[in-house]
């Protein structure tokens, strides 16, 4: 590949050196992630719920082209967070614009003709609350609080947060990111990954980078390491078996024997997969692992657990 076609999102620094962060593409991410969970829902067992997980992204995709201009740290804040090692837009701390409840409502107004009566019913009391008790619901998702009363709202708050974040992340300039002490939260917002992705970037293969939940933006971590603990020993791999008992080519979990969790990893190199949505497509792997004994390190948010 010559320099000339590399894309620009991706700032390669020589062809060995691969970056470190990548930034959202604001253009794709989400249109690329209705697409997937559009192929997914394919005779699946659970395929209405993927194509309706496909029509929220859709819908991200539409209000994350509308998203405003937002008030993004400066020069100086973004020095400071860069000397401090700490993430320029915290998840937990970023004085959120209240731009992401009108991509609430436009999200919400999209999906409700294509949605079932129950998600009909959680549409329609999203729209009743006020915006102090909507806030209250984003802290929740931001604070990984996804149980307890009105926890299939959080689905939808999530979708909203992440075009809000998604379209900041992709704005604030990849350069600027530092790499963190912490190698398993993200270094644009501190929020954990919901898996990794093994992909080829340049021209070096192989490459693993953690997916941010909130905001899209991938890490490098180098392979056969614990995402949560940093452990390199006892980490192995599971992966689902088809009706010929051949293993899934496409996605595995990644389980680590010295803190018992696990997190998937999406082979880019052997199908065109999104983080989010193959993750959503292969519940059944979580069963597995989680029955082996081992417990998620990182969320899905547009997954209400136990829903
Ligand atoms: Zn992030
Ligand atoms: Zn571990």
């Amino acid at each position: 590949m010559s320099a000339t076609t590399q894309s620009p999102i991706i700032p390669i620094k020589s062809s060995s050196e691969p970056p470190h962060v990548i930034a959202p593409d604001a253009a794709t991410i989400f249109s690329r992630r209705a697409a997937r969970f559009d192929q997914l829902a394919e005779g699946h067992s659970l395929g209405d719920w993927l194509r309706f997980l496909g029509a929220i992204s859709r819908a991200q995709h539409t209000a994350l082209q509308a998203l405003p201009e937002l008030d993004l740290p400066g020069a100086a804040q973004m020095a400071l967070a860069r000397e401090h090692r700490m993430p320029p837009l915290p998840a937990q701390s970023w004085p959120r614009p209240a731009v992401w409840r009108d991509v609430l409502r436009d999200i919400a107004a999209a999906i409700e003709g294509t949605a079932a009566e129950v998600a009909r019913k959680d549409l329609a009391r999203l729209k009743a609350l006020d915006a102090d008790a909507l806030e209250a619901l984003a802290e929740r998702v931001l604070h990984t609080e996804l149980y307890g009363e009105d926890a299939a709202l959080l689905p939808y708050v999530a979708a909203a947060l992440q075009v809000l974040w998604t379209g900041a992340a992709s704005r604030l300039g990849i350069s600027e990111i530092a790499a963190l002490d912490v190698p398993g939260v993200c270094p644009c917002c501190g929020f954990l990954p919901v898996a990794s992705v093994i992909r080829t970037v340049g021209e070096v293969s192989n490459l693993r980078y953690l997916h941010c939940a909130l905001c899209n933006t991938e890490w490098n971590l180098v392979r056969l390491k614990c995402s949560a603990c940093d452990v390199t020993d006892g980490v192995s791999y599971r992966a689902l078996q088809d009706g010929q008992g051949k293993e899934s080519e496409a996605i595995r979990a990644e389980t680590c024997e010295s803190c018992k969790s696990y997190l998937k990893i999406a082979y880019a190199e052997k199908a065109a997969v999104d983080p989010v949505a193959d993750d959503l497509a292969t519940l059944a792997l979580d069963i597995l692992v989680d029955e082996a004994g081992y417990a998620r390190s990182g969320p899905n948010l547009l997954l209400v657990p136990g829903g």
